[in-house]
């Protein structure tokens, strides 16, 4: 297994807890995409967080979308994780380019700007829960935090990181959530406090080899806690050549036909991994 998330309560129940490795997720997303390495992390940290989020819903068909919009050269981020440990997303614009904000240190932040986080939870009622939150910093997991905070009333820490190495490809990535329940203790508080102060920033952890498993051994060092589900965790789309079909079908015969008139095959890339579809001419006769 490479990619995997577990969950975890510690201090009966006080805390709960999850930790992913996910940086085949996260290069399987640049790939698809191909963005530079700013986008890279933006979008990767997004990943990560949102697959832990999915991990947090009950029903089989739950979706979570997580949407970051801002005034910086990305624009946008949407990534969307199921209760399954499927993920996928795609960037505004996937190659901008920031300076650093210090050797070595892509500058998320900057790359994505001031504006908003979107938490988007569709649970199949007939409206989806809609949760928006100010960017605190839009180094996402700043932003996740606060979300937390905000509109769920849930004290929480969130770790986030993505290591690009120097070919651009993916070296680390993964993340860790820690949620405070109504009922924890003063002392369960302040030795969180105190174990997160000292942690190692996500990103080494992970490359250096880490797995969830001990990246909680260490957020939650001293306390009592129990791993209670592992899942594998992917980028995976659902699109396919019938659903990006009905689509086209789905638009005005006028515009179909004028497509025809044109002589041109149509190329149709799905938005969230990049797959391109072909249709040929006849493809489209066919349609009308
Ligand atoms: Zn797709």
């Amino acid at each position: 297994m490479s990619d995997y998330l577990i969950r975890a309560t510690a201090c009966n129940e006080e805390v709960r807890a999850f930790a992913i490795n996910s940086k085949d997720l996260v290069e399987e997303a640049r790939a698809s995409h191909m963005t530079s390495p700013v986008v890279t992390a933006a979008m990767g940290r997004l990943l990560t967080g949102a697959a832990m989020m999915g991990s947090m819903m009950k029903g089989d068909k739950d979706l979570l979308t997580l949407q970051v919009l801002g005034s910086g050269p990305v624009q946008g981020i949407t990534v969307t994780a199921d209760s399954h440990g499927r993920v996928k997303g795609f960037p505004n614009v996937p190659i901008v380019e920031v300076p650093p904000k210090y050797e070595g240190k892509l500058d998320v932040g900057a790359a994505i700007g001031v504006g908003v986080l979107r938490v988007i939870r569709d649970t199949g009622l007939k409206e989806p829960y809609v949760g928006t939150v100010e960017l605190k910093t839009g180094e996402i997991a700043e932003d996740l935090t606060y979300y937390f905070a905000q509109s769920e009333q849930t004290p929480s820490a969130v770790g986030l990181g993505v290591l690009v190495d120097t070919d651009y490809s993916v070296r680390a990535a993964g993340g860790f959530i820690i949620q405070l329940m109504p009922n924890t203790s003063d002392e369960t508080i302040s030795k969180l406090e105190e174990n997160l102060k000292k942690l190692p920033t996500v990103t080494s952890m992970f490359d250096e080899g880490k797995t969830p498993e001990e990246v909680l051994g260490l957020v939650l060092d001293g306390m009592d806690f129990e791993i209670t589900e592992k899942s594998e965790v992917a980028f995976e789309c659902d699109c396919s050549r019938e659903r990006v079909q009905d689509s086209i079908a789905s638009i005005a015969k006028d515009d179909i036909q004028e497509m025809i008139d044109e002589g041109k095959p149509v190329e149709v890339r799905c938005q969230f991994c990049n797959k391109k579809y072909d249709f040929t001419i006849d493809d489209l006769k066919e349609m009308l």
